[in-house]
């Protein structure tokens, strides 16, 4: 567990091809989209095609559309050379992995069949269809795919900027840098409990993020640790949301509140970080509270400031798509994403205009499992545009949380967009109860997710 490699023997190897197989057997949608177009000839529409951001959706959306196009004619726009792998971070900041372990070669997937141009994209001018880069490069499209991710921003809590994870206990898994530093705090807060009562807070926050589930991930790493390697009873682990519920899924909020009281770590709804003292290791939330206004004769609701000292405090940054589209109000939402339909994944105003991965506003759904759905809905849609034709696959607003509870087991939390009339729609992935924490999807999220992405999402072949 601790000794940074994870080895499977070959009775876990056993039960977890039997997981791989259940998954697959079960959830029909896994690669019905893919085994298609494997089989059908290639199409021979026309059309010069951008995608922006080589990363989980980028990379798979491209390779799609390499497999359906007779003469594919693709551009790539990312600067980064290495993609990480980001759902490992949790399992770097709990010393499962290596902080090698996320990292893979971009040069390796980019498709053969597109072209990568190695510079960011700073502008985009959807009337006159051209991005423009960094290096000051006019590049034109007739389709545009954008795919550039979320952006973290640290700098929105008053006295915090990125440089400082890793240090005076502040941490954050959502930063690379931030989850290869934080396996070191983890062992630290657990060996200063060992001497004497210490304090832990795990803080959401109010924008839209990347895997919901990750607070949570970190806060029960932590108390597993804890408890395996210190001293439980003298550590306080708090979690502190800024909405009122432990979940968007009821089911699965009322699963989690039962994990929190049996693990017995401490709760706080509607508290948001708003500053951080990190010389004094203390930080101030902003709480709402309804008080009498004597002008109008009403309650309105205020904030007042509560400050908690900690010893460990983990941080979830305000994000929004990546500035490339958060500063284009023709392209984005108010809180910064790519406004499309959010089954087709097309732009509305921008027909020619497609979104795939974290950078869509979609209710939710910033997963590399909601990228795994999306990749090949886009890449089939932009071909039925390219045809003259309607789009014709839809997203049902597929997500999965596997919420790590335990050295050892997860919960796999899989959902989708509610129903018309409010309702949750759960979508698991195989017919087991999804409430329930189970070693098959540790051995699954530790094992075989990452070898799924890079052998066979990436190349879209599954
Ligand atoms: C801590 C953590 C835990 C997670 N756990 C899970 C999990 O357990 N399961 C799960 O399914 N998902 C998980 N995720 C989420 C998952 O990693 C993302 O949803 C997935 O990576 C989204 O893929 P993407 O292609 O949209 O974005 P990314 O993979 O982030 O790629 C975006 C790409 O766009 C590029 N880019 C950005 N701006 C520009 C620009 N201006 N010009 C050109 N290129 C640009 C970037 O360089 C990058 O290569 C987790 C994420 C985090 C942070």
């Amino acid at each position: 567990m601790t000794n940074r490699q994870s080895s499977l023997s070959r009775r876990d190897a056993l039960k977890l091809a039997g997981a791989a197989s259940a998954v697959m057997a079960f959830n029909p949608a896994f690669g019905a989209l893919n085994t298609e177009a494997q089989a059908a000839a290639p199409i021979a529409a026309k059309g010069k095609i951008v995608v922006i951001g080589a990363g989980a959706a980028g990379v798979s959306t491209a390779a799609r559309l390499c497999d359906l196009l007779a003469d594919p004619d693709i551009t790539i726009i990312d600067d980064t050379q290495t993609h990480l792998y980001q759902p490992a971070f949790s399992l770097i900041a709990g010393g499962v992995v290596s902080a090698e372990y996320p990292k893979l070669n971009n040069a390796d997937y980019i498709p053969k069949g597109a072209k990568w141009i190695k510079q960011k994209a700073i502008a985009i001018d959807p009337d006159a269809k051209t991005v423009t880069t960094d290096q000051g490069e006019t590049i034109s499209y007739d389709f545009l795919v954008i795919a550039a991710g979320i952006d973290l921003n640290y700098e929105a809590i008053e006295g915090l900027d990125r440089s400082m994870l890793g240090k005076s206990g502040v941490a954050s898994i959502y930063a690379y840098e931030g989850a290869t530093r934080a396996w070191n705090q983890l062992q630290e807060l657990a060996a200063e409990s060992k001497k004497r009562k210490v304090s832990a807070l795990f803080c959401e926050t109010t924008t839209p993020i990347k895997c919901g589930g990750a607070p949570k991930k970190i806060a029960f790493l932590a108390q597993d640790y804890i408890r395996r390697n210190g001293a439980r009873d003298n550590a306080e682990l708090t979690q502190m949301m800024t909405g009122g519920s432990w979940f968007g899924v009821q089911v699965y909020a009322d699963a989690i509140e039962k994990l929190y009281a049996k693990r017995e770590m401490s709760s706080r709804f509607k508290h948001k970080l708003v500053k951080i003292d990190a010389a004094r290791r203390e930080a101030t939330f902003a709480v709402p509270k309804l008080v009498m206004d004597d002008d109008l004769g009403i309650e309105v609701e205020q904030s007042e400031f509560v400050t908690k000292p900690y010893d460990f405090i983990h941080i979830v940054p305000n994000q929004s798509g990546a500035a490339v589209v958060a500063k284009n109000p023709k392209l984005a939402n108010p809180t910064g994403f790519l406004k499309v339909n959010i089954e087709t994944l097309q732009s509305e105003t921008y027909p020619e205009i497609f979104g795939a991965g974290d950078i869509v506003a979609t209710p939710f759904g910033k997963t590399g499992g909601s990228a795994h759905k999306h990749y090949p809905i886009v890449a089939q849609n932009l071909v039925d545009t390219m045809q003259g034709k309607p789009p014709s696959q839809k997203y049902n607003g597929y997500t999965v949380c596997p919420l790590i509870t335990n050295y050892g087991s997860v919960m796999m939390l899989e959902f989708g967009y509610k129903g018309a009339d409010g309702s949750d729609t759960l979508l698991p992935s195989a017919p087991l109860d999804p409430t329930q924490e189970r070693w098959m999807w540790w051995l699954l999220k530790v094992h075989a997710l990452m070898p799924i992405m890079y052998k066979s999402m990436l190349r879209a072949k599954g």
